[in-house]
């Protein structure tokens, strides 16, 4: 496992340090990686470098590259059950959400495999005498930096637009959460990618990660994670003249007025908060509800929140445990930390008696109605833990739903049209979903935030803009 995939061979790390695999679901360490060095990153980005500029994918036609993701993605469906087990002990997820996960990773490379040859150029009318063709051609190599919390569906997420362009990459997969990235090396290899084309470099954040977005070798980075981390790389990709693209998280709100569908709204609130035990970037984070039902509705809410479960992996509940010892610190002190500013706990999951003692839980937490300017109510706490607030109006609605530094994603629950429109127009948000909510939903719908949640858009056929470029031919052939 201690390797690196460079040049489409397997290496060992120039340094020799490792670090380990921990299981979250014991706390126990299963294996090792290796501790990638700027020396490795340097390998690995020249590989790349390589395959683009001389090499046989630089050469690759588009009908030919979309072949190699279609073929990856029937690899991935045909080794499913693999990659899930992968998953699920690597990030402590249920199985059943494993499965989901690879799922949606194998159509990552069946429609951009399916969209390769579909990105088209376009001609702009101009003087007498000229033609002007606009190009869409690859940025060269991209770096893909990626976080723990979906390391499967990222690599498809990331990798799959970027390759069906024609880009040469290079991925450094979280140091929390990179087997299944490992694994999918292979596949890469098998599914018949040319040496370089796909790199894997594993290691720490500001080692290999740093290392990654600085290298004069590199045209464009991918990042996802942490806003702090998020500003550092654009930092660092300003200092390298690059563009990047940012998916930093979120405190994605759900607004329910008062003419909302209960039923349909209860079970699609407490999913978006539980999923993956919170660590989504677009979790529903925040239930906004008309005060007129406020008490009604949070009734019903508690009594469905009360019913979570946390477990193990293979006893495939609700949800598992949080990725690290240090990520549940962090949950736990927002919850913590709510507790002792007097933000009423409304509701808790439980977690199996069966669990192992050494294993990273935490109990799902419901608070409200929380004060607006309270912690809870505004930092994205990355974990299952969902805040309440009551709202007058819908002009409050709108203010309280877009007061946050966020603007990830957002749901609207009314029956109301005219009101789905206008208050979906005015969100803060990449994505708004009207009586339904869609965490990390739809391979083919753009996907994106604004302000602390990030610049760029991921998913769709947006995905392929971002991991291409323009260059605007001029050709005067004379009238
Ligand atoms: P992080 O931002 O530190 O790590 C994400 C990735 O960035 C990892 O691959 C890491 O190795 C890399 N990285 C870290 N420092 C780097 C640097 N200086 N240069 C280049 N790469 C670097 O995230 P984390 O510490 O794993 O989690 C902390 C918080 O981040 C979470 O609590 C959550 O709020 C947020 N997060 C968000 C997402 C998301 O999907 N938006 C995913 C994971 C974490």
């Amino acid at each position: 496992m201690a390797r690196h995939f460079i040049d489409g061979d397997w290496v060992a790390g120039s340094g020799g340090a490792t670090l380990p695999v921990v299981e979250p679901a014991t706390g126990r360490a299963f294996g090792e990686i290796a501790d990638g060095t700027g020396e490795d990153v340097d390998r690995a980005v020249r590989a790349a470098r390589h395959a683009y500029d001389e090499g046989a994918w630089g050469r690759t036609t588009a009908t030919e590259r979309g072949r190699m993701l279609t073929r990856l993605a029937d690899l991935v469906s045909s080794n499913a059950e693999d990659l899930a087990s992968i998953e699920a002990r690597d990030t402590g997820k249920p199985m059943s959400v494993a499965r989901a996960d690879v799922t949606a990773l194998a159509r990552y490379f069946e429609f951009y495999g399916g969209a390769a040859d579909k990105l088209h150029g376009e001609t702009i009318p101009y003087l007498a005498g000229y033609l002007v063709q606009v190009l869409r051609e690859p940025h060269g190599v991209t770096g893909h930096i990626l976080p723990w919390n979906y390391p499967a569906q990222m690599f498809g997420r990331t990798l799959a637009p970027s390759l069906a362009v024609g880009n040469a990459t290079v991925l450094k997969p979280a140091e929390d959460a990179c087997a299944s990235a490992l694994r999918l090396a292979e596949l890469v290899m098998e599914a018949g990618f040319p040496a370089g084309a796909v790199n894997v470099v594993t290691g720490r954040g500001a080692s290999a990660g740093s290392a990654l977005v600085s290298h004069p070798g590199l045209d464009f980075v991918s990042f996802t994670g942490s806003p702090e981390v998020g500003q550092t790389i654009q930092k660092l990709a300003a200092d390298n003249y690059i563009g990047c693209t940012l998916e930093l998280g979120g405190k994605s709100p759900h607004l329910v007025f008062a003419d909302a569908d209960f039923d349909a709204a209860i079970p699609v609130v407490c999913k978006a908060i539980i999923q993956n035990s919170g660590q989504t970037c677009s979790a529903g984070s925040r239930v906004l509800v008309e005060r007129s039902v406020y008490d009604a509705f949070m009734e019903r809410l508690v009594e469905a929140f009360s019913r979570t479960r946390v477990g193990a992996p293979d006893m495939d509940l609700d949800c598992g445990p949080i990725i690290t010892a240090r990520q549940r610190a962090r949950v736990q002190s927002f919850i913590d930390r709510a507790g002792a500013d007097g933000v009423p706990l409304l509701a808790e999951g439980t977690i199996d008696p069966g669990v192992d003692a050494g294993g990273f839980y935490v109990r799902p937490s419901l608070f409200g109605p929380a004060p607006r300017a309270n912690v809870i109510a505004r930092e994205e706490v990355f974990g299952p833990v969902l805040v309440a607030m009551p709202f007058e109006d819908e002009a409050d609605a709108m203010t309280l739903a877009n007061g946050t530094d966020y603007g990830l994603v957002a749901a609207i629950w009314t029956r109301d049209g005219a009101r789905q429109m206008r208050v979906g127009r005015r969100l803060r948000a990449g994505q708004v979903f009207v009586n339904t909510y869609g965490a990390g939903a739809g391979i083919e719908l753009p996907f994106g935030g604004n302000g602390k949640s990030g610049h760029g858009r991921e998913k769709g056929f947006a995905a392929l803009h971002d991991f291409s470029r323009t260059k605007t031919m001029v050709l005067n052939h004379g009238v």
